[in-house]
């Protein structure tokens, strides 16, 4: 039977420590081999906007493990911690964790990972929150408050008009980009994913645009799975909050994650880049209609889109694309990381973001997967820490592990040389008309060209024997 933690002190304040934990098997936190990494970091912004919703009874103190973990043996022992994480940064939840509980701190844990592995997370911490933790948390801190901490808290679905402003001024260094939530969730289903649905959930436009100003950095990145959505409304609505923006007149430069269907309409892409829109994000996916079909995301070539011509509409609005694309599918074979590279070319993309395809649990694929005995990396919750995106964690239908490894290799090297990368930065100068423009493709694609062989290397030592 579990100890219940004892009440805490009554009063005077109270100190809730939140932390982001780390893997180092993410290339972004690895600077030391690959500087240009730096250059990617964006802040934290859960743990800053359950910041903002902890009352003044509790002093609170954010830690982002990315920028290097502290002396937590050193530093003033904490009443309280929270930990976020993805599941890649499971393990390090936990074992973060265990030192806490070690020295009689209780641990709340929430975060994807914890809601899709509730029962998992039980085992290794005190409580858990699942879902979003917004309308829950300052009950979460009452009750640890009076030594009455449940095991499980269900946050659902938070109240969007009750979504309180991140905590901007904490963590003061050491990001380029801040960041901003306006919207949750995403109107698309693809199988690999674990957003959840759209159902109308964005916040109240003065709020989003008041606190972009309490930023900062003059870089943001809007941190939604999808801006701009999909339906008529959805659309109205991102048209009404890029007026705003630019109205207010704060000065940022953002960038954000979208669906192909912002190239759809002039008006938006017109009033994006006035409200400070440098680039986007987009997730292409597969260069195949195959691929795209097998991860449910034909919506990318519905009604026979020209993606090449798509891109160059955003581009004419002196913005920047990003293309993501997920390596393993079942319709993959040797050649696609070449393909996926001259997709990349023949789209005119400014940067391309390849990941392994990842069963990550609480998705379709997972559970597909899974069924099929094709995880490689299964030992869980220890494996977790492969589960980055950048690690081949699944046995792929046509491509045998050392291969999956040499395509991505592939991918790196076709689209990242240095010929390449020059006329890329000199057309990104040419399109955004501005040095910030110039300067943030070069970051990017130098810090994709470096990390393409710190993979390579880790990955050959950290092939699994069944693989
Ligand atoms: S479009 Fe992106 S965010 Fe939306 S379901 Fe697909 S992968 Fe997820």
């Amino acid at each position: 039977m579990r100890d219940q933690p004892a009440p805490l002190a009554r009063r005077g304040t109270l100190r809730v420590l939140l932390i982001n934990p780390v893997n180092e098997l993410v290339s972004i936190t690895n600077t030391e081999e690959n500087a240009w990494n730096a250059g990617r970091r964006w802040k934290p912004l859960g743990l800053l906007v359950l910041a903002g919703r902890t009352p003044a009874e509790w002093e609170v103190e954010v830690i982002d493990e990315n920028l290097g973990v502290p002396d937590y043996g050193s530093r003033p022992r904490p009443d309280l911690v929270g930990i976020s994480a993805f599941t890649s940064q499971a393990n390090a939840a936990y074992a973060l964790a265990a030192s806490f509980r070690a020295r009689g701190v209780p641990v709340v844990m929430g975060g994807v990972h914890a809601t899709m592995c509730t029962e998992e997370a039980l085992a290794h911490v005190d409580c858990v929150v699942t879902g979003e933790a917004d309308d829950v948390w300052e009950t979460v801190l009452a009750d640890a408050r009076r030594g009455a901490l449940q095991r499980l808290y269900r946050g659902g679905y938070a109240d969007m008009n009750r979504v309180r402003p991140a905590r901007h001024d904490l963590l003061p260094g050491g990001y380029i980009f801040g960041s901003l939530q306006v919207s949750r969730g995403c109107p698309l289903d693809c199988s690999f994913c674990s957003v959840t649905a759209f159902s109308g959930r964005r916040r109240p436009i003065p709020e989003v645009v008041e606190e972009l100003g309490q930023i900062r950095e003059p870089l943001v990145l809007i941190v939604d799975d999808n801006l701009i959505g999909t339906s008529k409304r959805q659309i109205e609505y991102a048209k009404e909050l890029f007026r705003a923006m630019a109205r207010a007149r704060h000065g940022k430069a953002w960038m954000g994650q979208v669906t192909i269907n912002f190239a759809d309409d002039e008006e938006l892409l017109e009033l994006a880049f006035k409200a400070g829109c440098f680039g986007v994000l987009i997730g292409f996916e597969s260069p195949t209609v195959a691929g795209l079909g097998e991860l449910e995301k034909t919506f990318n070539v519905r009604h026979g889109r020209d993606l090449r011509e798509s891109v160059r509409r955003i581009h004419r609005h002196h913005m920047l694309v990003a293309g993501s694309f997920a390596l393993g599918l079942d319709v993959d074979r040797v050649g696609i990381g070449r393909e996926i590279a001259a997709a990349g070319h023949h789209y005119g993309l400014d940067v391309v973001n390849t990941l392994f395809l990842t069963p990550l649990p609480g998705t379709r694929l997972f559970t597909k997967l899974q069924a099929e005995g094709r995880l490689v990396a299964d030992n869980f919750p220890a494996d977790w820490r492969y589960y980055t995106l950048t690690y081949p964690v699944s046995r792929y239908r046509h491509l045998a592990w050392g291969e999956a490894v040499r395509e991505m290799h592939e991918v790196n090297c076709g689209f990242y040389n240095f010929p390449r990368i020059v006329q890329r930065v000199s057309r990104a100068l040419f399109r955004t008309g501005s040095p910030l423009g110039a300067l943030i493709s070069l970051t990017t694609n130098l810090s994709y060209r470096f990390n393409r062989s710190i993979d390579a290397s880790a990955l050959a030592a950290a092939r699994p024997p069944s693989a």
